[in-house]
């Protein structure tokens, strides 16, 4: 019986067996061989053993996860079947004298690199799969287990070095009870995953990879970042009376599914959802979100091998907006780069991938990806009210550049005779500190802002937000952010346009008191802190926040604005 700590970053509490999602060491030696019948004959049988779990794996991602997720495994069993490649290992393994997994991973490079060399998007592709099923004959070859998530199957606790968003997005809510990793923040996207899939997870714990077995038994508790592994049935019962009083205080906080969120002096707010998928809308509805303040599209175009049509993308929004009703969306155009990778877009390497090639950076410069977005947008936009949301903009000219994009795209659709709503809001996201230094000259060039203070604290602090190691500089409350955020709220004000924050502060109960204070027009949180929020902002009262805001404007330390704040709950 242990207990590791972690960082809380997603509520709840959960019990279930460890599933180990950690890749095996696959280096391959050259070896020479004399019985090279019987070494084609080992090969043969680790094929033979590989296609029947792709079988399976095909049959359940099939049942789990969709049939464009299946095709993938259907396509890597017929690389399997393929005689040129097959046999261009069994006469390497022959010919040359040499092992079997020394050979295939020669062809394999060799096939990759062909493919890959190819001018065709469709052939590049096919040079994933050729490395991930090679990957899975290697690891028979080499008697070791590969992780498998799409052939989970019974209720598990995902254990990991980290996700990645497009990892995140293949676990299937139904058995992945919450997950736990060796790194990672609040706002690395995994944890923002969690929230919106409603499973608790804990990360940052520096090294549960190491001490976590497959099949142990663990407690993961969302709301203080713990994990107990193999715990005691005392143990197990203390947790259960926890996790039963998280569901009363839920239960508490639901009674405000369909009320406003007003404060106690009668101010009203909006309090909106943050979603990666269509499928997050029921999420929405059952918290009680009065709008979508972001939609991060960039999961549409992951988990997947090539990019999402205008076709695919309309349908997403299409829903997305009438789910919604009259209710405000906030679609934010592609933001991919930084930990949000596209291995198909094959985007050039980078030393400081958050400072890079990223967002709307690559929309402007790949201009046909970005125009097939704003297309599907237009289209969708007499579904909803549609707000478009251009994400990392560092200047003027950028969004100058954007809108032009868009208004062209419109008057085509226009000229083809598509309906397009005249309604659209057309925004930007605040999240460089250059935007938010002269928010006075964009407000009147854009109808609303939406910080996203993930970026804009790391940004402002050049403090990596995935970095444990400098996370003491992560810091929301410093006053240095808080004067940018007040900053940009009240330049929106005077140009009659709103605010909104869709960054993880938006949701923190430390921060509601300062931006209700401050005068935020939107909150956009992950929809399970929703009810939460209007709890809280039903107590307070707006005079008392903006003495609160003009104390914390004024100190000089976050520890000093945390003082205030921890005076103020008092
Ligand atoms: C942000 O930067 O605050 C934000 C909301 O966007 P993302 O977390 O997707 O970078
Ligand atoms: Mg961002």
């Amino acid at each position: 019986m242990t207990q590791l700590k972690g960082i809380a970053a997603s509520q709840g509490i959960s019990f279930a067996k460890a599933y180990i999602f950690v890749e095996p060491d696959l280096t391959v030696v050259e070896k020479k061989i004399s019985d090279t019948e019987a070494e084609v004959a080992r090969f043969d049988a680790a094929v033979e053993v590989s296609k029947k779990e792709l079988g399976i794996i095909k049959d359940k991602a099939l049942a789990n996860l969709g049939a464009d997720k299946a095709a993938i495994f259907e396509a890597h069993l017929l690389i399997l079947d393929d005689p040129e490649f097959m046999g261009t290992v069994r006469t390497d393994i022959e010919a040359k004298e040499i092992n079997a997994e020394y050979a295939l991973k020669e062809t394999s490079s060799m096939f990759v690199q062909m493919f890959e060399s190819m001018d065709n998007e469709y052939m590049k592709e096919r040079a994933a799969d050729i490395r991930d099923v090679s990957k899975r004959v290697i690891a028979h070859l080499l008697n070791v287990d590969l992780p498998n998530p799409s052939l989970i199957d019974e209720e598990v606790i995902v254990i990991a070095e980290d996700l990645t968003p497009s990892d995140t997005a293949q676990l299937n809510k139904n058995f992945v009870k919450g997950f736990a990793t060796n790194i990672g923040g609040r706002t690395s996207h995994s944890a923002i995953m969690a929230r919106s899939l409603e499973i608790p997870a804990v990360v940052g714990t520096s090294d549960i990879t190491e001490k976590v077995k497959n099949g142990d038994i663990l407690i993961i508790d969302g709301l203080d970042g713990v994990i107990e592994i193999n715990p005691t049935e005392e143990i197990i019962n203390s947790y259960k009376e926890k996790a039963a009083k998280f569901e009363e205080q839920k239960a508490e906080w639901a009674k405000l599914l369909t009320e406003k969120t007003v404060s106690k002096d009668g101010h009203e707010v909006i309090l909106a959802a943050n979603i990666g998928t269509p499928a997050d809308l029921e999420g929405v509805k059952n918290n009680g979100g009065e709008a979508v303040g972001l939609y991060r599209t960039e999961f549409l175009y992951m988990g997947r091998d090539s990019l999402p049509t205008e076709e695919e993308q309309f349908e997403a929004y299409k829903a997305v907006l009438e789910g919604m009703g009259d209710k405000p969306v906030v679609v934010r155009t592609l933001d991919i780069g930084g930990d949000k990778e596209l291995p198909y877009l094959d985007l050039p390497k980078e030393m400081n991938p958050f400072l890079g090639f990223r967002a709307i950076r690559l929309c402007l410069d790949e201009k046909d990806l970005f125009r097939t977005q704003l297309r599907a947008l237009l289209r969708a936009s007499v579904f909803g009210k549609l707000c478009v949301m251009f994400p990392m903009i560092a200047t003027v000219q950028e969004f100058r550049q954007a809108k032009a994009l868009f208004l062209e795209e419109k008057a085509k659709l226009v000229a083809e005779g598509v309906a397009v709503s005249e309604e659209i809001e057309l925004g930007i996201m605040v999240e460089i500190p250059s935007t938010a230094v002269i928010a006075d000259l964009f407000a009147k060039e854009v109808d609303f802002f939406s910080i996203g203070t993930n970026d804009l604290i790391q940004y402002t602090m050049a403090a990596d937000r995935m970095s444990e190691k400098v996370s003491y500089l992560y810091q929301p409350y410093n006053p240095a952010i808080l004067r940018l955020i007040n900053n940009v709220i009240k330049a929106s004000h005077k140009e009659g346009k709103w605010t909104g924050m869709c960054g993880e502060m938006g949701g923190d109960p430390l921060a509601i008191p300062l931006l209700l204070g401050m005068g935020l027009d939107e909150f956009s949180m992950s929809a399970t802190s929703i009810l939460q929020a209007r709890s809280q902002i039903k107590n307070l009262e707006v005079p008392m926040m903006q003495e609160l805001v003009e104390k914390a404007l004024e100190s000089s330390t976050t520890e000093e604005v945390l003082a205030l704040l921890e005076e103020y709950i008092k």
